[in-house]
């Protein structure tokens, strides 16, 4: 086909140039997660969503009964806390530490009979006392925080609530400021999180966030000085007390067992690098 008439000429180039227009909104709103330097689409700050986080933190753990055993809750807090260290040191060598600005650690463990843990953006860690029997150590439970502190690094719920703007406001939502936007904004956070309130438990993520998230687990804890050859046997004591039926409730059924056990064993000798033989 020939474009010899000046007008249809004038209709291409409009066209060309309002998809470049949204190619370059897109990049603009586009983030680089850490350790697997995966581009996401990021229509939402961290300004926007850690106050909201920040607050359903709040309420889960006033409408929560906290675990009194002083050993348990102090294994977690301290592994915790060692695994934000790694994180923060791991950002740092990559020159990428301001992505952990605003962030506000916290590690409790609530005492209820639920196998879930979970960490809401801006590093806020629950456990449940009924994950501890097959966390079974310290090593255990470095598996698990490390896997929820990556969902938290990777800004992984800032993804999934921008992929709903998208969903619900079209491609329009990439050149509007979302700012805009807070009740879209606060809707999509409360469908992800609000849950956790009264179930222990958040909408599932999606199996590229899970995979993601146990890839960076593996190398944060191993950086923390937890050996992560753990992390499949943790799996396997997990599919053991789910019956290899029904998946229990942490994580959800986002990869299967199987799968993620073969994965993760395929990500343990890069994370061997990072493993210097425990503390
Ligand atoms: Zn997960």
């Amino acid at each position: 086909m020939r474009y010899n008439q000046p007008k249809q000429k004038l209709r291409i180039m409009k066209k060309i140039l309002a998809g470049l227009i949204v190619i370059a909104v897109f990049l603009a709103a586009c983030k680089t997660v850490p350790v697997t330097g995966r581009k996401q689409l990021s229509l939402v700050s961290n300004d926007e969503i850690f106050p909201m986080s920040f607050q359903s933190y709040q309420t889960v753990l006033d409408s929560s009964k906290l675990a009194t055993d002083k050993s348990q809750v102090n294994m977690v807090k301290s592994v915790g806390v060692r695994i934000q260290k790694a994180v923060e040191q791991y950002m740092a060598e990559k020159g990428m530490s301001d992505q952990l600005k605003g962030y506000k650690w916290e590690f409790n463990v609530v005492d209820e009979n639920i196998v879930n843990a979970w960490c809401m953006p801006g590093g806020k860690v629950v456990f449940y006392t009924g994950i501890l029997p097959i966390c079974q150590d310290e090593n255990g439970i470095a598996v698990v925080m490390g896997h929820e502190v990556a969902h938290a690094v990777a800004n992984h719920g800032g993804e999934r609530m921008s992929q709903g703007l998208v969903q619900q406001l079209g491609f329009s939502a990439l050149s509007i400021a979302v700012s805009e936007k807070p009740a879209e904004t606060q809707k999509l956070y409360g469908t992800a999180y609000g849950v956790a309130t009264n179930l222990g438990a958040m909408l599932p993520f999606s199996r590229l966030h899970e995979s993601e998230a146990d890839k960076m687990g593996l190398i944060f804890m191993a950086m923390a000085g937890y050996d992560p050859r753990g992390a499949p046997e943790f799996w396997k004591r997990m599919d053991k007390q789910s019956g290899g039926g029904s998946p229990p409730e942490f994580l959800s059924t986002h990869p299967s067992h199987g799968t993620r056990i073969q994965q993760l064993n395929e990500a343990i000798p890069e994370a061997m690098k990072y493993y210097k033989g425990g503390s």
